[in-house]
């Protein structure tokens, strides 16, 4: 069978050790170079392109169904929960809390409830949107497993490393948040990061209201292909009189949107993170959907008014 091997980029140094076994199952193996970023990005068109009959993708769960013969591989890593008791200190005002983790880590997360559980504290699991499959699995862009419980717990915590996945869930709900980094041996309260982005949206959609001219980004990524989307967004932008061109990319380079000296604004409809994490690598500011629609209700107050905006 013709197979090819596709990794996030952490697992990528696990690549040779795969094919070699399955080629000495006597299998005809490639081997995936391009960048990764989720079960959203499958490997679809190079599997197409070099006719392979299965595209085995590792470290994600199934994001949504699509029509190819795709086997998934989940990879998981047990964290150390040496760092359980010392979170309790930080959860002493809360009683009732949320618990959230990663595909990576999601076989420890009963081990993790357990522990709160038997120090006195009440624990809520709540349920992704769709994209994630586990209760209390967050991704970059399904935070339901925090937001359907946000009016049910006093506190969040978030169990695994890095800020990718807690900053999601952070930014769409109220309750304080802590984060458990076993591998970085830190916890963390980041509540504070509410207050930072909020500013930077603010910030964003003041310097969008001059613009004339917007890019809306759509992916060519199974999971993050958005033309409906764009669509509306482009009809409402000439509603009001501007322009609004559907740029399209697998993965958009920032250097070449800053090329695209035309545009004074973009619209994502693709990973949802891009315009929350990336905004500060385009030269022109990079909205979320909503923040255009934002943008677009000021521009026509000021219209109304008779007021330029002074950005
Ligand atoms: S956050 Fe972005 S990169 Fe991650 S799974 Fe969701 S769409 Fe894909």
């Amino acid at each position: 069978m013709r197979i090819l091997l596709q990794f996030p980029e952490g697992l990528k140094q696990k690549a040779l050790e795969y094919a070699k076994g399955l080629e000495s199952e006597g299998n005809d193996v490639f081997i995936s170079a391009s960048p990764t970023f989720g079960a959203c990005d499958l490997a679809l068109d190079e599997m197409r392109n070099i006719s392979a009959d299965k595209l085995i993708h590792f470290g994600h769960a199934e994001f949504h169904h699509v029509n190819a013969n795709v086997e998934y591989v989940p990879y998981f890593v047990d964290a150390p929960l040496t760092l359980l008791p010392d979170s309790l200190g930080h959860l002493r005002d809360f009683k009732t809390i949320s618990v959230l983790t990663t595909i990576q880590h999601i076989h420890q997360l009963d081990k993790v409830r357990k522990f709160y559980e038997e120090n006195g504290k009440k624990v809520v699991i709540g349920k992704p949107y769709g994209f994630a499959k586990h209760s209390g699995q967050i991704l970059g862009c399904d935070i339901g497993s925090a937001a359907s419980v946000d009016n049910d717990v006093d506190a969040h915590v978030y169990f695994g490393g890095g800020m990718f996945h807690p900053l999601g869930a952070l930014l769409n709900t109220k309750k304080p948040f802590l984060v458990v980094e076993p591998f970085a041996n830190k916890i963390e309260r980041i509540d504070s990061f509410r207050e930072t982005y909020r500013k930077r949206s603010n910030g964003k959609k003041m310097r969008a209201l001059n613009s004339k001219n917007f890019g809306i980004l759509v992916s060519t990524k199974n999971g993050q292909h958005n033309m409906n989307l764009a669509r509306i967004i482009k009809q409402k932008v000439e509603q009001q009189g501007l322009s609004a061109k559907i740029l399209v990319a697998n993965t958009f380079d920032f250097m070449s949107l800053n090329n695209m000296m035309e545009f004074d604004a973009f619209v994502n409809t693709a990973c949802p993170r891009i315009s929350i994490d990336d905004t500060e690598r385009t030269r022109a500011p990079l909205l979320s959907a909503n923040e255009l629609m934002e943008v677009l209700a000021m521009k026509r107050e000021l219209k109304a008014a008779n007021v330029k905006p002074e950005f």
